[in-house]
């Protein structure tokens, strides 16, 4: 789950990170008297899930009371890569000398935190990672030592920090390195974080994307959630206890199993076939949920095919196909479906089934390769 810039930032100075002092505003009238409030100049900063506002025009600088009105008024409603502002973040302006990038991140092939930092702030980072990528120094972080002050040090030296700002510098990193640890965070990033004119260190733009799976040990975190930044199909899995990922493919694919599910995108691509969505249904699926992964396969409209790959264990192959037969008859869906059910009650399955309309088969490869011809016309 991505979080806001000015839930980030707020994370951030919870565990002592220094940030500019603002506010919300969904008006421009408020956006305004907050301006008057901080004092100016302000910075008026849009807020939508998607990094780039600066270029797109989504972040300006007002220099009085009427500037800031008009730019906030001038921002809210913007489409920013297909997002429309709905908020503003009226921050105190900060009068700029450098700007730093430092960011935390899972690192999955070291099994570790990473923390990455670069003179090259205030742009995309993986713009400075595809073009100069000595330019970004890393540090592995050990999970039972937690980040340690020579670490903070040494990258600071290693990026041309100044001595006088290592301490700031540390205290900022032991702050996010606290924020990315407490709220479970996949990556957590101040980009940039800037010195400023009157020497000090301060955390200008916040972002932060929190693991799913571990926000249920934080409701206060969940409550952030927005919404209207999310596919339709991902809130309707997400609330049904799915995990759905939407792809680029054209062959829909049901099946019960993170693993199972893999292979089964493997072998569509295996017979010339691309997966439209990885989907697993979990082990011992009602059919209430099943219908509901139907309804988020067919909503997706490059869908040509849909299979349906259910190996029962826990899962029973009648409640799978009662959970099937009552989404078709919700959903009416006029593409092709291959059902391939095997294990607990498979014959009390197929037997429901066989009143539906749909292809069937016995193996994976079969099912596949029929799921295949079928999303390419070429079934008989
Ligand atoms: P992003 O484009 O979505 O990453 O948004 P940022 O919050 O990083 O803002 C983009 C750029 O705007 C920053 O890199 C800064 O150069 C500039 N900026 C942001 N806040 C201020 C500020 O308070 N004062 C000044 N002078 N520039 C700012
Ligand atoms: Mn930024």
């Amino acid at each position: 789950m991505k979080l806001h810039e000015f839930q980030a930032k707020r994370i951030f100075a919870q565990h002592g990170v220094p940030i500019p002092k603002g506010e919300v505003a969904t008006s421009a009238v408020y956006a305004r008297e907050i301006a008057q409030r901080l004092g100016l100049p302000v910075v008026i900063k849009s807020q939508v899930l998607v990094g780039g506002r600066g270029k797109a025009g989504g972040v300006k600088l007002a220099r009085t009371a009427d500037e800031a009105q008009a730019l906030a008024d001038q921002i809210l409603g913007m489409s920013i890569k297909g997002y429309t502002v709905k908020r503003v973040l009226v921050d105190q302006g900060v009068d700029i000398q450098d700007e730093i990038y430092l960011g935390m991140v899972v690192d999955r092939a070291r099994r570790r935190v990473v923390m990455m930092a670069s003179a090259e702030g205030g742009i995309d980072i993986e713009e400075v990672a595809a073009t100069m990528p000595e330019a970004i120094k890393t540090v592995t972080i050990d999970p039972f030592l937690g980040l340690k002050s020579y670490q903070a040090i040494g990258i600071a030296s290693s990026i041309g920090i100044p001595q006088n700002q290592f301490r700031n510098f540390t205290q900022i990193a032991f702050g996010l390195y606290k924020a990315f640890m407490a709220t479970d965070a996949e990556l957590a990033e101040i980009n940039p974080l800037v010195v400023t004119a009157e020497g000090t260190l301060l955390a200008v733009d916040g972002k932060m994307v929190l693991d799913d799976n571990g926000l249920y040990r934080h409701p206060d975190l969940e409550e952030m959630r927005d919404l209207d930044e999310e596919a339709p199909s991902e809130i309707e899995a997400r609330i049904n206890g799915l995990s759905y990922v939407k792809l680029d493919g054209e062959i829909g694919c049901m099946v019960n199993g993170a693993g199972l599910a893999m292979a089964t995108m493997d072998i569509v691509k295996h017979y010339g076939g691309s997966p439209a969505n990885f989907l697993d249904i979990g082990g011992g699926a009602k059919s209430e949920k099943v219908a509901a992964a139907l309804r988020i396969i067919l909503s997706d409209p490059n869908v040509k095919a849909v299979l349906l790959n259910i190996f029962g264990g826990i899962t029973r192959c009648d409640e799978v196909a009662r959970g099937i037969l009552a989404a078709l008859d919700e959903v009416k869906p006029d593409v092709p479906m291959v059902a391939r059910l095997v294990g607990t009650n498979e014959k009390e399955g197929r037997a429901l089934l066989a009143t539906a309309d749909m292809i069937t088969a016995t193996t994976l490869a079969e099912a596949a390769q029929k799921a295949v011809a079928a999303a390419h016309n070429e079934l008989a």
